[in-house]
């Protein structure tokens, strides 16, 4: 789960991280009152919306000339001006696809003079099994240009869960970036209280891009893009309260709803399947007769009928399917159960799309005849390899 800056900066602060003072509105006729309650001078208008690239996003209904999603602005009259052209336009970013994602939130900020600009992200550093702090000083930039054009200015330093973070970790990474008086002061307070959010608050991502060193030599997070482990959710209703469902995917939420996992993808066969490796190996072989799936819904282990249901709902909803493989081994999910949800959903919805079904497993010949007997238009297929041939040569 993602969630806006301006929510990620209220968590890291109540770590103790120094950020900027800020109002979030949702209104023009908010901007004024909210400018009013920042000292100024210099004031900055940021676009939320959960992608990054802002900065140098265009709005599609502005001129190509117009400023992008975050701005500097140096009077309140300023701000109001430029919160009147962003509200309710479409941000187009390096991040959203084409598409874009509408602005329908801005965070009023006080603005910050910056001498340097760096970055730091947190994350489960698998390779090691460590949360580690990766810095570079190329901050502000997108990280993932440095990491291909510059790998040796990306330093990672992998933290130890039985100690967290020593002094010794933090004076590499302030010798990482070079920092020296106030700074380095800061950062002794700052990369600990990251990390303790990072572990305390069960995040997956905390990244701030950038983190800067202000002229009067502090350090200040400018930026921040936090996301939690969803599978760790359960026990943070505070950040669960954090969620702005306008900002995710509509069939994803229906699907989080059912504790279904529900990816989108570009092609147009949809997959219904229990289990991560045979998502992955159904997509493959898809791949392989030549087409791209459009999603795949994981039903995962012992899944009800009406949770199956919900499932094939969820894949049937997206335009983009113009053929749907069911493809399931049944070991705990037994597939009459399958079968059964499939039938009741096509009986409620309808099926508009060619339908092949794969079954294997427990049940698999009640599953085979609850199929057969209902007398929908479902094509049974063997085993992978021909339902695969079959639903490609359905969609022509
Ligand atoms: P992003 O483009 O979505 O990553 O948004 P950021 O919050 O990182 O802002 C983009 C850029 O705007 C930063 O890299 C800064 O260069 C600039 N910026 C943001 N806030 C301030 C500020 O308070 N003062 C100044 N001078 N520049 C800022
Ligand atoms: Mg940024």
């Amino acid at each position: 789960m993602n969630i806006h800056e301006y929510q990620a900066k209220q968590v890291l602060k109540g770590f103790g991280a120094p950020v900027a003072e800020g109002v979030a509105i949702t209104k023009a006729s908010e901007a004024e009152a909210a400018a009013k309650q920042l000292p100024g001078p210099l004031y900055v208008v940021k676009s939320q919306i959960h992608a990054g690239g802002r900065g140098k996003g265009k709005f599609k209904e502005l001129g190509a000339e117009a400023k992008g999603g975050v701005r500097l602005a140096k009077t309140v009259e300023d701000v109001v001006k430029n919160a009147n052209e962003m509200l309710g336009n479409t941000l187009v970013t390096a991040q959203t696809g084409d598409a874009g994602k509408q602005v329908n939130r801005l965070y009023i900020e006080d603005g910050a003079d910056i001498a340097r600009e760096l970055y730091l992200s947190l994350l489960v550093d698998r390779s090691v099994g460590r949360v580690a702090f990766v810095v570079s000083t190329e901050g502000g930039m997108d990280i993932e240009a440095v990491a291909h054009d510059t790998p040796e200015k990306i330093i990672t330093v992998a933290i130890d869960p039985a100690t967290g973070v020593t002094d010794a970790d933090v004076a590499k990474i302030n010798a990482a970036y070079g920092l020296d008086g106030a700074a380095t002061a800061d950062g002794q307070t700052l990369f600990p209280a990251l990390y303790k959010a990072f572990t305390e608050k069960d995040m997956a991502l905390l990244e701030v891009n950038p983190l800067i060193v202000m002229t009067d030599g502090h350090l200040r997070v400018l930026d921040a893009k936090v996301s939690f482990d969803g599978n760790a959710l359960f026990r943070h209703d505070d950040m669960k309260a954090l969620r702005d469902e306008t900002e995710e995917d509509a069939k994803e939420i229906e699907a989080s709803k059912w504790d279904l996992a529900y990816v989108a993808l570009d092609g147009n066969i949809g997959c219904m399947v229990n289990g991560a490796g045979l998502a992955m190996a159904t997509m493959d072989i898809i791949k392989l007769y030549g087409k791209e799936p459009a999603n795949f819904c994981d039903v995962g282990g012992g899944a009800s009928k009406e949770k199956v249901a919900a499932a094939f709902k969820i894949i049937t909803a997206d335009p983009k399917v113009q053929g749907i493989l069911v493809n399931i081994f049944g070991g705990i999910m037994k597939c009459d159960v399958i079968a059964e949800g499939v039938v009741a959903a096509v009986k409620e919805v309808g099926l508009q799309v060619p339908l092949v079904v794969r079954l294997e497993g427990t049940n698999v010949d009640l599953g085979k005849r609850i199929l057969n007997e209902s007398g929908l238009a479902i094509t049974a297929a063997d085993d992978l390899d021909d339902a695969a041939q079959k639903i490609v040569a359905a969609i022509g």
